[in-house]
């Protein structure tokens, strides 16, 4: 029994420190205020993206909502090393308009 609780003790640990080791918080020392809405903004967190980037999701709208969900990329490189979380500040009013500039979009483009 004493060994079955260090056991799951030190799993714990290992696990924690794996998940923060890989982790880029791009949170520590940013704004979380969006000046474009005049609004604070929430944390959130998303799963980094390796390989070949779509080119498709790409915003071009950037400079008018600066701060919505986003999908981070991480390079063309895949290694297992690398950070798999990255955690950042967005603004919702940034991100429903972006949602409505990117429907707009893909309903007025053929292909
Ligand atoms: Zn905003």
């Amino acid at each position: 029994m004493k060994y079955r609780i260090q056991i799951i003790l030190v799993a714990f640990v290992m696990i924690t420190c794996a998940q923060s080791c890989k982790t880029i918080d791009a949170t520590i020392g940013a704004k979380d205020y969006c000046r474009v809405h005049d609004q604070k903004m929430k944390k959130t967190r998303t799963f980094i993206k390796y390989g070949l980037r779509d080119m498709k999701n790409i915003s071009t709208d950037f400079f008018e909502y600066p701060y919505p969900k986003i999908n981070h990329y991480g390079g063309c490189v895949i290694r297992k090393d690398r950070p798999r979380i990255y955690k950042y500040y967005y603004c919702t009013q940034c991100n429903k308009a972006q949602k409505k500039e990117k429907e707009k979009h893909e309903s007025t483009t053929l292909y």
